[in-house]
């Protein structure tokens, strides 16, 4: 382990960490719970699908630094560093497919530069690596052995095969140069801090129920996915980096609870009281029809289950939503409340060079 010997004020040594992604919705969280437990924190984000709001009260913590960089350019970083989550990459289907080169080459080259910092800097890797590598899969649930049935040309490809790409050179990077490395399968995750035109299915539904507009159901609502609350996410991956070396994933971490898209919707519009309908639109090229983890070797090697049921996260979610759309506070690219603190200081600099 490389733990950096440096103290806070608190007295305490200090791990040092990197969250690429880190203004996303997951990435956002994770900055939270790292600092909540006393690391610092440095948080890479290009701003593509990632908000200021969502790390603005983290902006002026002292062991909270902000840089705007975009990861498929190498990135240099002084100090030591212990560890490094790789989350940089558009997740929602409408947004990765908005750039779908630039995707690819964020899967790829982003997580080649990551990792080349990883080595330089002998810090253990965490990849945020996704349920898609199984693509429509042709068994049911989906353990880790299972290959995969991605359709390499359509239109999901761009993230599929690039972090089915990522997975292998992250692999290579471990058997070559001996990097320790974590790789956690995440299915599908919702909760608080989700982008209000996201796209995914849980914010869509709870945003459109909220506005009392339709619920937009793709196809016939009976595909299934299988939602996992953040708060239970956040845990998993913090097992899985701090696990033993020898432990290198992949691991699936979701909730095998299975739901069928439909089911969503009248959940969300039961913890809405909604008065919206249900609006069938296409169903988009190459979505999957089934899916649902196994998790056994989370519950194994990490002792990890999820455990807040799907009302109490859609509710949870429901209430973040609704504030929001009550405050209506606008969409910043720049961290502008306060006084500029140390990492605000950082960001200028970065990005005035
Ligand atoms: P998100 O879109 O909210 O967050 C992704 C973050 O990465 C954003 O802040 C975005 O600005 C940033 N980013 C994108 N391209 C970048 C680049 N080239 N350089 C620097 N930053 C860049 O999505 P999320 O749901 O928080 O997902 C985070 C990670 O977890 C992603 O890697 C995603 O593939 C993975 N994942 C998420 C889910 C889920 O259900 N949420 C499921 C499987 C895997
Ligand atoms: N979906 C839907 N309405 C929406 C958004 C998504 O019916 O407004 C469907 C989508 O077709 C898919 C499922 O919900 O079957 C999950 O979609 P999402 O984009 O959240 O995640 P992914 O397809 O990547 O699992």
């Amino acid at each position: 382990m490389n733990m950096r010997q440096s103290t806070s004020s608190f007295g305490h040594s200090l791990r040092r960490t990197i969250v690429t992604g880190g203004a996303g919705f997951i990435g956002s969280h994770l900055c939270d719970s790292l600092l909540q437990r006393g690391d610092e924190v440095i948080c890479i984000d290009n701003l593509y699908t990632g908000s200021i709001r969502n790390i603005r009260p983290l902006l002026n913590h002292p062991h909270f630094q902000f840089i705007e960089h975009d990861v498929r350019i190498p990135l240099r970083i002084e100090g030591e560093i212990d560890r490094i989550y790789n989350l940089a990459c558009p997740a929602s289907p409408c947004h990765y497919q908005r750039d779908p080169i630039g995707t690819m080459k964020t899967c790829v080259v982003g997580t080649i530069s990551t990792l080349e910092l990883a080595l330089q800097k002998s810090a253990r890797f965490l990849q945020a690596s996704t349920s898609e590598v199984y693509g429509d899969p042709e068994i049911h649930p989906q353990p880790e052995s299972y290959v995969g049935h991605v359709n390499p040309i359509g239109p999901r490809a761009c993230y599929d095969e690039g972090k089915r790409a990522a997975e292998a050179v992250i692999f290579d990077y471990h058997r070559l140069h001996g990097l320790e490395i974590k790789v956690a399968r995440i299915f599908n995750t919702y909760g608080p801090r989700m982008l209000e035109n996201d796209g995914r299915v849980v914010s869509n539904f709870i945003v459109q129920a909220l506005r009392g507009e339709p619920i937009t159901v793709y196809g016939s609502g009976k595909q299934t996915r299988s939602f996992c609350f953040i708060d239970d996410l956040i845990r998993g991956l913090d097992l899985l980096m701090e696990s033993p070396a020898s432990i290198t994933g992949p691991v699936n971490l979701g909730n095998p609870q299975e739901m069928t898209i439909e089911a969503i919707a009248r959940e969300v519009l039961a913890r809405t009281k909604s008065k919206s309908r249900l609006r069938f639109e296409p169903l988009p090229v190459d979505d999957p029809k089934r899916r649902k983890p196994t998790i056994d070797a989370a519950k194994k090697i990490l002792g990890w289950r999820p455990e807040v049921p799907i009302e109490k996260g859609i509710e949870a979610t429901v209430a973040y939503f609704a504030l929001r759309l009550a405050t209506r506070e606008p969409e910043t690219k720049r961290p502008t409340r306060g006084r500029p603190g140390q990492s605000e200081r950082a960001w200028l600099a970065v990005t005035s060079q």
